[in-house]
């Protein structure tokens, strides 16, 4: 394989790959850009079936970060790590100081937290070892802690901002498909429901779900069917690669807003759901309150108060995208590329 002519390589600055074999860790780190600050951006652990698929996952999950970060308006870079191995059977403490050690090895160049597969707990661990690590437990009335409600939030003033965009209206009495009730998923029900939202849900754990049925009386539909149901919005909070040539084609909402990383399969399928009409929310834009968060927490000094005012600006940025997407004809992905390199590129000149 060679690293420098794959796809997903985008000029990225430096790609790491760590190996303990007192612990088994297998784990990748990628650093795409520093521009704006030290790379910022989650640790996943996933069964990936081979080192190649984790590295992709690394790669454009990193360039992913700087765009975010970017687009938040946060002094950060761009970076991610893959811990490959089942988040369910592999985990350790060790394991998590033996990442936590190579973290630490890039002497702060990149700033780790919790993904898809870790948890506040794992980061505790690579607390233990090094201090480049944001996403921590924090006492009541600290700032920081599990990012994945300020995400919720994030994504629920997105979904209020498409809506308003697209259907003119407020979000009482609309249905909203979500896709994946973890972190993320249950807490956006909580706030989805608490508008009048009539709720449809699926996970590929039926317990989440029907945790969701009983707590907000949300509609169960079979989880390879989520995509295609009837609702005005489909919000996909599990993995990535959702919207695609096969899936597109068969949605009926007219709005796609939700947290999952890499919602797009290619980047052909942003201008697929434009000429269907589909409104989609760029997943790095609406997702970004949890790195908001965790931005915060890192920097330290902040407030509750203030992050919800830095969350409260991602309804903002996304209808200018949806706006300049419209008056451009261009897809609502390939104005918000534009704009996050537009902002790389400034800081590059200032
Ligand atoms: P999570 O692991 O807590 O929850 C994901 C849920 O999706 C799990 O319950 C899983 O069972 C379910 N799932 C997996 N495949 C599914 C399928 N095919 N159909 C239905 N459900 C399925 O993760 P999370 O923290 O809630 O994050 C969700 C997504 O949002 C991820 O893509 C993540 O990268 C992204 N994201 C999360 C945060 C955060 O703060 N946690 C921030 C930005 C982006």
């Amino acid at each position: 394989m060679d690293l420098f002519s794959l796809p997903d390589f985008d000029g990225h600055e430096q790609v790491v790959f760590g190996h303990d074999r007192a612990t088994g860790l297998r784990a990748i780190i990628a650093i795409h850009s520093t521009a704006l600050g030290p790379a910022a951006g989650g640790c996943r652990m996933w069964a990936y079936p081979s080192s190649d698929e984790a590295l992709t996952d690394a790669l454009r999950l990193s360039r992913g970060m700087s765009y975010k970060n970017a687009m938040a308006e946060l002094d950060f870079g761009g970076g991610k790590a893959v811990i490959i191995g089942d988040a369910r059977a592999h985990k350790t403490q060790a394991l998590f100081q033996a990442f936590g050690r190579l973290v630490d090895a890039l002497g702060g160049r990149y700033i780790t937290a919790e993904d898809v597969g870790t948890s506040t707990a794992d980061m505790e661990q690579v607390a233990s070892v090094t201090r480049f690590v944001s996403g921590l437990k924090r006492a009541s009335g600290e700032v920081g802690g599990d990012p994945g409600p300020k995400t919720a939030l994030g994504v629920f003033l997105g979904i209020q901002a498409a809506v308003r965009f697209q259907l003119g209206r407020g979000l009482e009495g609309l249905t909203v498909a979500v896709q994946g009730l973890g972190g993320v998923g249950h807490p956006l029900c909580r706030l989805l429901a608490a508008e009048g939202v009539r709720l449809k849900v699926a996970d590929a754990r039926a317990e989440l779900a029907e945790r969701v049925r009983e707590e907000l009386g949300a509609a169960i539909v079979p989880v390879d069917t989520l995509l295609e149901q009837d609702a005005d919005v489909i919000a996909p909070c599990a993995l990535g690669a959702v919207l695609s040539a096969q899936s597109i084609p068969r949605l009926r909402a007219r709005i796609i807003a939700g947290a999952a990383n890499n919602q797009l399969a290619r980047e052909s399928d942003g201008e697929r759901l434009m000429k269907a009409g589909i409104l989609y929310a760029p997943d790095y834009v609406i997702n970004a309150g949890g790195i908001i968060n965790v931005a915060h927490e890192y920097r330290g000094g902040s407030t509750e108060a203030a992050v919800h005012a830095a969350i409260k600006k991602i309804p903002e940025r996304l209808t200018a995208i949806f706006e300049r997407a419209r008056h451009e004809s261009l897809p609502t992905s390939t104005v918000a590329d534009q704009m996050a390199r537009e902002r790389l590129q400034a800081h590059r000149r200032a």
